[in-house]
């Protein structure tokens, strides 16, 4: 039986890890303490809590995560209100409404007051078939026209999926999302979020399933460098050993394009990145929400500098994308500016409004969250297959045809699985 070592345990090597476990002798070495790597839960001191490093949104359009957790017996870890609806919140308008699509192909939501975006105009969404042909080159600011639909709705759409302003974002990039997405209909975009975090959704089943497989998981093992010889990988190194590998082993690199740049010569990725901030607040009783707030559990904000706010138990969280923009504020008025935004959107549809000051609270600034999605960055994305025949690239980072996203990184280690010639799952698989 040949012997696959993956290196990183992200959400793309874990995806490799239990497609292969059942077919290959499996070791997956991970740098941190724990696997996860961006999509993570830990204990937080100054909260006394456990949280996520961020917030993360998946619709139901995500085939490979939803197989990834089916596998697992993991499904049951997420929650969603189990239809396409999302509150919405304009600060600057003072105007709160919920997008409510439809099931179906036929968008009947465009034409109902009470399910589309307020103020839009149907001309506008001319704007969905523009990304969806968009060249290589084009950024979303070309394919948008100017109204509400876009403000309200596919300016926030494209800077929470791609992670980067509209006027440098890649079209191609958010055309793939739109179709797989809003083009399929609202069945395609049920929002599911990690009902008590991500490692408890993602990794902790993986543990076990790897586990039952007979599968190795070292944690706290960095690989250094890998020795190549004759157009293969014949050996890497920890700084406490060498593995040497059989004439029938293979390596998968699932580590961030930066680390797999330095460990593979000759390889080209990604260069540019972008941050994601994260605020917790600490909440002392959980919020007793109304209405389409109490049945998504999230809300999203256009217009100030939150994003999109999730509630949980005791804690509520705020993610703000692209936020380089942000890298001068202090910490403390970026909590603060939140907070004061928190009220004004969620205090209407509480059953007792937010305490006024702002309580215990923890801002995490991700900074290379993912790469800019660019045209430019997009066009450095390497495929899973390298020059050495016995190594895969995986990673939010290859060239999955989605930005960096939880999805994308799945699909990625289905990729790499194929491009080694085992068995997998990923329909288009080399
Ligand atoms: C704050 C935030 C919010 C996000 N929100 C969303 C969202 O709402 N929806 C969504 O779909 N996606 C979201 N994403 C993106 C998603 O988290 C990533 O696309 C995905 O987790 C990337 O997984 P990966 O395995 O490709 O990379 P990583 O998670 O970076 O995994 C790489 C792993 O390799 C390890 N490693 C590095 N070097 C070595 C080495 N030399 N040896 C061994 N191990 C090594 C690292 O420690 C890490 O664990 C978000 C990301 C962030 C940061």
């Amino acid at each position: 039986m040949s012997h696959v070592h993956i290196i990183g345990g992200g959400l793309a090597g874990l995806s490799a890890a239990v497609e292969l476990a059942p077919q290959a002798q499996v070791t997956l070495y991970e740098a941190g303490p724990a696997c996860g790597g961006r999509a993570r839960s830990f204990h937080d001191k100054a909260l006394d809590t456990v949280i996520d490093n961020g917030n993360h949104l998946l619709l139901s359009a995500n085939p490979y995560t939803f197989r990834y957790l089916d596998l697992l017996g993991a499904r049951e870890t997420l929650r969603g209100p189990g239809k396409p609806i999302f509150p919405w919140y304009d600060v600057e308008k003072y105007l709160s409404w919920t997008l409510r699509l439809s099931s179906g192909r036929i968008p009947f939501w465009l034409l109902g007051r009470g399910t589309r975006v307020p103020g839009m105009t149907l001309k506008e969404v001319m704007a969905l078939s523009r990304l969806m042909k968009a060249d290589e080159q084009a950024c979303v600011a070309d394919c948008l026209l100017p109204g509400e639909f876009s403000r309200r709705l596919l300016e926030p759409l494209a800077i929470s999926a791609l992670n980067t302003d509209i006027k440098r974002g890649s079209a191609r990039l958010l055309g793939n999302i739109v179709r797989q997405t809003l083009a399929k209909g609202g069945s395609a975009c049920c929002p599911w979020m990690a009902a008590h975090g991500l490692s408890e959704s993602f990794v902790t089943p993986a543990m076990r399933y790897l586990e039952s497989c007979h599968a190795e998981v070292l944690t706290g093992t960095r690989v250094s460098s890998l020795r190549y010889e004759g157009g293969r990988v014949i050996a890497l190194e920890t700084p406490s050993r060498t593995v040497a590998l059989g004439a029938e082993d293979a390596v998968i690199m699932a580590v961030p394009s930066p680390v797999a740049v330095g460990l593979v010569p000759g390889l080209e990725g990604p260069d540019e990145f972008e941050s994601i901030a994260n605020a917790h607040y600490r909440l002392h009783q959980p919020l007793q929400p109304r209405g389409a707030l109490r049945e998504a559990g999230f809300m999203g904000l256009v217009g100030g500098v939150a994003e999109w706010v999730f509630l949980h138990d005791e804690v509520l969280s705020v993610t703000v994308s692209a936020a380089n923009r942000y890298a001068d504020w202090r910490n403390e008025d970026m909590l603060e500016r939140i907070w004061a935004e928190l009220h004004q959107a969620l205090d209407p549809l509480l059953e007792y409004p937010l305490p006024e000051a702002v309580p215990e609270a923890r801002l995490i600034r991700e900074k290379r969250a993912t790469f800019a999605a660019t045209p430019e960055q997009d066009k450095k994305r390497p495929g899973a297959r390298t020059a050495y025949a016995n190594l895969a690239l995986a990673g939010d980072w290859t060239d999955t045809g989605l930005p960096s996203t939880i999805e994308g990184a799945i699909q990625s280690g289905l990729v790499a699985v194929g491009a080694l010639g085992f068995r997998t799952a990923f329909a288009g698989a080399e």
